[in-house]
């Protein structure tokens, strides 16, 4: 799909929010729409007019990337130029909620003091919708990254020793990961061990990886500006009697949220079709995060896979199934891997946990 087409479709969504324009700030979607990548930008979006607002810095690179756009240049604060981009426009303008600062606000609600006619209207969720589906081009990329780090994890379980710290195996496998076609690191590596391993979120310390424990590892790539996001679960040494049952337990509940996963269920229902499963074992309250989320632009997008989300899967929709267990004092186990919306139901992107050896070394 071109940008035009995104940009009509974007256009198609302005009357359900009852505004006559938007503002879009917030850089995956700003480069959704326009192909524009570059840190600083608005663009201003009506029925019959699409503005790049930037500053010198990105002229040239938004001629060569955004043709479809007219650019307004920017300088200095807010203040002195939004009035001037908005033109002779009138009516409700939304902005992204989510994104624009208060003090942003402030200046934008400043500028057009005089002009009674302009209202700014907060705005939640609209590009993250369109972004949600993805098209064939996109998927394509995804892939591409999930395939990078998936074989990042392949590396790691073949790096992986007693004695290592946290932070020597992260380093290694950022170094394989940007050797092998990433670009740069969509999130920073998780790398954690025994203990550690019980906090999902836990940063790569000096602590050194003990023979028989679990250690978590969670890492992404990124092609062309699209994200992966897979989390393996390791033990060099001898699983002790923990590890094994915990680790079938989280497997389970990947592999039947993979089976049971389909078109038209909200996010809290694929959520439930793991959690019933961790659940049934007694481990329920061990499970404490979602099952997943959408992954595209950011690692992070819609839909949501988890408890209270009504958020609808789509055919196209891709997102991560990623069941855990964490045992405060113990460690934990967390198995992700990545999957899309194809032909009503979950297909596996990633190749799952199941398919590939990375159980023990
Ligand atoms: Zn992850
Ligand atoms: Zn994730």
């Amino acid at each position: 799909m071109s940008f035009k087409e995104r940009l009509q479709r974007l256009r198609q969504a302005l009357p359900e929010r009852e505004v006559g324009g938007i503002l879009i700030s917030q850089p995956e979607n700003r480069r959704y729409l326009s192909g524009f990548d570059g840190s600083a930008g608005i663009l201003f979006i009506t029925p019959d007019r699409a503005v790049m607002a930037t500053d010198f810095r990105y002229v040239e690179q938004v001629k060569l990337q955004s043709p479809d756009y007219e650019i307004f240049r920017t300088a200095g604060d807010m203040v002195h130029w939004f009035g001037e981009l908005l033109g002779g426009f009138s009516g409700r303008l939304g902005f992204e909620a989510g994104h624009v600062t208060v003090a942003g606000l402030r200046q934008m609600g400043e500028a057009v003091k005089g002009q009674n006619a302009v209202g700014l209207m907060p705005v939640e969720g609209l590009v993250e919708k369109l972004r949600a589906v993805k098209e064939p081009g996109e998927i394509e990329h995804i892939a591409g990254a999930a395939r990078i780090a998936l074989s990042a994890q392949e590396y790691a379980r073949d790096i992986i020793r007693p004695g290592m710290t946290e932070k020597e195996l992260a380093w290694q496998i950022e170094k394989f990961l940007r050797e092998n076609g990433s670009q740069g690191m969509p999130f920073d590596i998780i790398v954690a061990s025994g203990p550690n391993s019980a906090l999902p979120h836990a940063r790569p310390s000096e602590r050194r990886i003990g023979a028989g424990e679990p250690v978590v590892i969670d890492l992404g790539a990124r092609v062309e500006g699209y994200c992966s996001d897979l989390t393996r679960t390791l033990c060099p040494g001898s699983p002790d009697d923990t590890f094994n049952r915990i680790y079938d337990i989280v497997l389970g509940a990947q592999l039947t949220a993979l089976a049971i996963i389909s078109e038209g269920m909200t996010g809290e229902q694929a959520d439930a079709s793991a959690r019933a499963v961790i659940t049934e074992a007694g481990y329920g309250e061990a499970f404490g995060h979602a099952l997943g989320h959408g992954v595209g632009l950011a690692a992070h997008e819609m839909p949501r896979l988890g408890a209270g989300s009504g958020d609808r899967l789509e055919g196209g929709m891709v997102f991560t199934i990623e069941p855990g267990i964490y045992l405060p004092g113990w460690g934990g186990v967390r198995i992700e891997d990545m999957a899309i919306i194809e032909g009503g139901r979950a297909v596996s992107l990633s190749k799952s946990a199941a398919g590939s050896e990375v159980r023990y070394r």
